[in-house]
């Protein structure tokens, strides 16, 4: 195996390191010469993170992106001490965690210095008054959650890739879980946090329910994906383990009906930790077993906590999901999301039969919410090539909802993997931006998303772009996300 055979798909403005065993040498010295490497076998295993796109440029021998050396600190000083070198050198340095990034975060698109954050692996402490547990930021998800169920908690943060994320990349790229309804999302659970800025200065947000002392500074670097600042620590919330869980599933005739139940549900402040909408091609695919279920649209329910108020829940959710038409089905829906519920075998799948095929979350007030939808389904459609646009709904407020979008297709001749993929979303987004969406609910912005940032943002980007600038001025932490696209073509807005 020799690297230089591969072909390399960012390639163009990589960073040119002149003296690289001079670098690794001062690298070997902040961290120990075992917690460094530029060994072709570590640099190709970090090419890349979980962007589906990347799976069929793997799947077609081709590598993402190559860093120049992988580094394992241990400290917060040791990270100091590597973004200080850095700076001084100009070499990018890219925080890397567990790589289950959807977006390219951690992709090392202009080579460069990979963080790996797993050795910061140690849960610290919890406090069982404050309902906190302090936890370093490389801890897996899997490991702190099966943590706190042997203590009688749980931490309420359960993405769907629980095994293979961690604490710090959750509060990096701002995520949600499954429960996210009863217990927040992660900017909800985070209460105090320790980080490095890009020039290499420590800090702490400290631990407090709350307080009134200026701007909420903290929130500036939940989603900032590794470009502000490198998260080392976090306490974050914890709750008692719920002493009863209702499992409730309804199906619905229509789309609509299934929509206004679950609306009704929240305006009554009733909080199931779990709802899920499949639409009917969704339905389909994970209910088709169920009976009742038939050409119609899914919805599934976990109301978990004390009993008395799970019960009440419980039947204020039937009722409301009766009066919407609803048809009652059980709990095996439950069970079976429940078993299946880490699976992501159909995604995963589709680069192996050569189709491009990549998941859509966006956020969304309820008005308009049904006409967006059908809106996303028809533009895309007639996307030459796509075989397939179906949706569920995983992120519940009084006043809003997460879409989840899945697309798949086959590039058509002219059109290469990146292309196709690139006017599949392009469609998507012009539909959602337009109807005052959000192009993004959970999984960040990366490389695949930074090229519609200033449609998002509008003006606002530019304070964006002022604030990575003052934190960041050589451009060092994760340069090319966020703030600049490496994609050619702007969208038309
Ligand atoms: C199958 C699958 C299911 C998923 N389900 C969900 C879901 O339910 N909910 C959800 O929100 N997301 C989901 N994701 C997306 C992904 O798991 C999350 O974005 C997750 O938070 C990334 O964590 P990580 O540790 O793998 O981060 P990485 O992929 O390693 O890094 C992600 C970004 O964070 C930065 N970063 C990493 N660690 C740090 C740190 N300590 N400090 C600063 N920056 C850092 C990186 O530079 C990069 O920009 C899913 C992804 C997959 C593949």
């Amino acid at each position: 195996m020799n690297i230089e055979n591969f072909e390399l798909i960012y390639k163009d403005n990589r960073v040119i390191i002149e003296n690289k065993p001079k670098i690794k040498e001062k690298l070997s010295k902040i961290v120990g010469n075992a917690n460094v490497s530029d060994n072709e076998i570590d640099i190709m295993a970090y090419n890349k993170d979980t962007t589906l796109l990347a799976f069929n440029w793997t799947l077609e021998g081709k590598l993402t992106a190559l860093p120049d050396f992988i580094v394992w600190p241990e400290t917060p000083e040791q990270i100091s001490s590597i973004l200080k070198l850095a700076n001084e050198e100009g070499i990018p340095v890219i925080p890397f965690s567990e790589g289950s990034g959807a977006v390219g975060g951690a992709i090392a698109i202009y080579g460069g210095i990979i963080l790996d954050m797993k050795k910061f692996n140690k849960i610290l402490e919890i406090n069982d008054k404050d309902l906190t547990v302090t936890v370093e930021a490389g801890t897996n998800g899997m490991n702190l959650e099966r943590y706190l169920n042997a203590k009688g908690y749980t931490g309420g943060h359960i993405p769907q890739s629980l095994y293979t994320s961690s604490v710090g990349g959750w509060i990096a790229h701002r995520a949600a879980g499954q429960f996210s309804s009863k217990y927040g999302k992660i900017e909800d659970i985070v209460m105090g946090m320790e980080l490095v800025l890009p020039q290499g200065d420590i800090i702490k947000f400290k631990t407090i329910a709350r307080a009134s002392t200026g701007p909420q500074l903290d929130k500036l670097f939940i989603g900032n994906e590794g470009t502000l600042g490198i998260v080392t620590k976090a306490t974050l919330k914890i709750w008692p383990f719920p002493e009863k869980r209702a499992l409730i599933s309804y199906a619905f005739t229509t789309f609509e009906d299934s929509l206004e139940a679950t609306r009704q549900i929240l305006r009554q402040q009733i909080y199931p930790a779990v709802i899920r909408i499949y639409d009917a091609d969704e339905t389909y695919r994970h209910f088709g077993h169920i009976e009742n279920a038939k050409n119609k649209v899914m919805v599934v329910f976990v109301c978990e906590g004390v009993k008395k108020l799970v019960d009440l829940e419980a039947i204020i959710t039937r009722e409301t999901c009766e009066k919407n038409n609803g048809i009652d089905c059980g709990e095996e829906p439950v069970n079976h999301w429940f078993e299946t519920r880490f699976r992501v075998t159909e995604t995963s799948f589709a680069p192996t039969l050569k189709m491009v095929a990549d998941t859509i979350e966006i956020g969304f007030l309820w008005d308009n919410a049904a006409n967006m939808y059908h809106s996303v389904l028809e533009t895309t459609k007639k996307v030459k090539g796509v075989i397939m646009m179906t949706a569920h709904i995983s992120h519940f407020y009084p006043n809003g909802i997460g879409f989840y979008f899945t697309f798949a297709g086959i590039p058509p001749e002219e059109k290469t993997d990146l292309e196709f993929y690139q006017e599949v979303w392009n469609t998507v987004v012009k539909v959602v931006e337009d109807a005052g969406g959000s192009f993004s609910h959970h999984h960040g912005v990366g490389i695949t998303r930074s090229h519609w940032m200033p449609v998002e943002w509008g003006k606002a980007f530019e304070t964006l772009k002022s604030i990575k600038k003052l934190l960041d001025p050589n451009n060092i932490l994760n340069p090319g996300k966020i703030y600049e696209s490496p994609w050619d073509e702007g969208m038309e807005s």
